[in-house]
């Protein structure tokens, strides 16, 4: 080893060790006589004084010395002078008295400045394009080993549940999960093609027909998704799958792991226990989303029979058509003016509602009256609706009730975007915690308008509740499942479900998505068969760990918790990937590039 210690570990307790450090030149001050050098490795900073007194060779070398270059020290641990102390690193109470210093390797002067995290407001393109210097930054590394300690914490707890972890592999089949598979050309099967796994979803489920009963792994999940923000082409995810069990015994292992996790990983999180557990009917009804942000209240409120009563055509007449009518309170929101106001009934808008109803309690006094009010609905409201609909939310002056009238299907999505927009503005969301929760029974099929089919909302190995298996030929739209998902400040960061496990009824769901006899038997003939080997019941889930890991180190976006991150457009701004094919490859595998390739 070129080092004996590390730039983060030493203390006043190590006064007079020799050493030998190395690591990158972190910042260089001359000052005139002493040479002081700042010298950072993974671990931390140590500061390095070379007097040309003492040791004149060395002191020519450091004067040479630059920013980044890769040196070697050997010296004295000594005590700073009084005074001199640094109490903003570790190893500030010390420094090292140089006796020799080597040049390891030079370097260039980096495109940013590493040695400060300004280096934030740097392009992330440019940062991408040398990754390898981004992640020499203090908290690019604590992302890192932040991701690292996540994992590991996974493996050793499921490792202690009696969890097997298994690879399974890379080139295989295609396994839908709702997005696009990447295809690898066979060379040795010209014209066929292996499909990425978009998840390890029917082999875990093969082995748990191989009798393996807990499986996990950390596996990498391949989706040809379009561009969004918080996605990548490839991620990453726990996988887990057991057998002989029904959903709380999934829910409550992975409930018993995150939170001991956050406990262990980032103890200055804080979390809700037990985590939540709502329906999806339950979450659409009180947060109008399938992933609500349970840091904060504010819950939405039905208004339907109220509305039914009242003098106010638009809201009375919403119900009689068979719409509803909800709301929330921004409490203390009351001076909202007009344009904000526009604002959120474009938001509304934007989710498909016609319109946003406010009522500003403008009124000073202890009781909600139509003189203390502003309101597109004003003139429509008796005494006796504004009662009603304020008792209801128990609103006090000064409070904004903001109201949705429609179909259940938009007043739900409607209210549950204003809803978080409003908590972000009203800051209800304390920063410190991490809000899980589990949304269980998501409907089992979703009309898919432009291919007049059904689609699976989770995926097609997913178990109707056994209550709705009758409705799979008569009534799809109305079947629930089995299923479930993990969210997390509004993310989903999980989805998992109870499996089909006999063929009859995977038969039967894969008809009902509209698949054919053919595209069965290619498709999945290797899960049906199984199914007929004594396949157990079982079910699992999957956490996302990029996202995760980006909400426990408080990031904006995954690809400050992933190494080398793609860019929206999928390209690896580092390599340069994806590059044009070499013609051997292509010919090697009887592949030739369209004239007109799409876009
Ligand atoms: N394979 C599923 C997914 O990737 C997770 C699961 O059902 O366990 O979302």
């Amino acid at each position: 080893m070129l080092k004996s210690h590390t730039c983060g570990e030493l203390r006043s307790q190590d006064a007079e060790e020799t050493v030998s450090i190395a690591g990158w030149v972190h910042r260089r001050r001359d000052h005139g006589n002493l040479i002081f050098i700042d010298l950072r490795d993974r671990w931390g900073i140590v500061q390095v004084v070379i007097n040309p007194e003492i040791t004149p060779d060395a002191h020519k070398t450091a004067e040479a010395i630059r920013n980044e270059w890769v040196i070697q020290i050997e010296g004295k641990v000594v005590l700073r002078q009084p005074g001199t102390e640094n109490p903003r690193i570790e190893t500030g109470e010390i420094e090292i008295q140089a006796a020799s210093v080597s040049i390891l390797n030079p370097s260039n002067t980096p495109p940013f400045y590493i040695n400060d995290e300004k280096s934030e407001e740097v392009d992330e393109l440019l940062r991408l394009q040398y990754r390898y210097l981004d992640m020499r930054r203090p908290s690019m590394t604590q992302n890192l080993e932040l991701r690292h300690k996540v994992i590991k914490f996974m493996r050793d707890y499921l490792d202690a549940e009696g969890f097997l972890e298994v690879e399974t592999p890379i080139l295989l089949k295609s396994t839908p999960e709702g997005a696009r598979d990447y295809i690898v050309p066979s060379r040795l099967s010209p014209g066929s093609v292996y499909a990425l796994p978009q998840s390890p979803q029917q082999l875990k489920q093969l082995l748990m027909v191989g009798g393996i009963e807990k499986y996990f792994q950390i596996a990498r999940c391949f989706r040809d998704e379009d561009a969004r923000s918080d996605r990548q082409p490839e991620f990453t995810q726990l996988d887990l799958e057991m057998s002989f069990v029904t959903e709380n015994d999934v829910l409550d292992l992975t409930e018993k792991l995150f939170t001991n996790l956050i406990k262990k990983v980032t103890p200055d999180k804080k979390i809700i226990e037990p985590f939540p557990r709502l329906t999806f009917k339950e979450a659409m009804l009180r947060f109008g989303s399938d992933k609500p942000d349970l840091r904060f209240g504010m819950e939405i409120q039905e208004l339907s029979s109220i509305a039914k009563q009242s003098n106010v055509g638009i809201l009375k007449s919403a119900v009689e058509d068979g719409g509803v009518v909800r709301g929330i309170n921004a409490v203390g929101c009351a001076d909202y003016s007009r344009r904000q106001i526009d604002e959120l009934v474009e938001l509304a808008r934007s989710q498909g509602a016609q319109g946003l109803v406010a009522i500003n309690l403008i009124g000073d006094d202890d009781k909600v009256s139509l003189s203390g009010i502003r309101s597109s609905i004003a003139r429509a409201l008796t005494e006796e609706d504004l009662e009603a609909i304020a008792g209801h939310f128990d609103a006090k002056n000064g409070d904004l009730i903001l109201i949705v009238a429609g179909a259940e299907s938009v007043v739900a999505p409607a209210l549950g975007v204003i809803r978080q927009e409003m908590g972000l503005k009203m800051k209800l969301a304390p920063e410190d915690l991490l809000a899980l929760g589990f949304i269980t029974e998501m409907p089992l099929f979703d009309w898919n308008e432009e291919e007049n089919r059904w689609d699976s909302v989770h995926h097609p190995f997913t178990a109707p509740i056994e209550s709705d298996i009758s409705k799979v030929s008569t009534n799809p739209g109305e079947i629930m499942s089995r299923s479930y998902d993990m969210v997390c400040n509004g993310y989903e960061i999980a989805s998992g479900s109870i499996r089909i496990h006999q063929k009859e009824l995977q038969l039967e769901i894969f008809q009902a998505l509209g698949y054919t006899k053919d595209e069965i038997e290619n498709q999945f003939g290797h899960l049906l068969n199984a199914f007929e080997f004594g396949a157990p019941p079982h079910g699992g889930i999957a956490p996302g760990v990029d996202r995760f890991v980006m909400l426990l180190a408080n990031e904006e976006t995954i690809r400050e918790v992933i190494p080398f991150p793609k860019t929206q457009a999928g390209v690896d701004p580092l390599t340069g990937a994806p590059t044009p094919a070499e013609p051997n490859q292509l010919t090697e595998l009887g592949l030739e590039i369209a004239n007109n390739p799409p876009k």
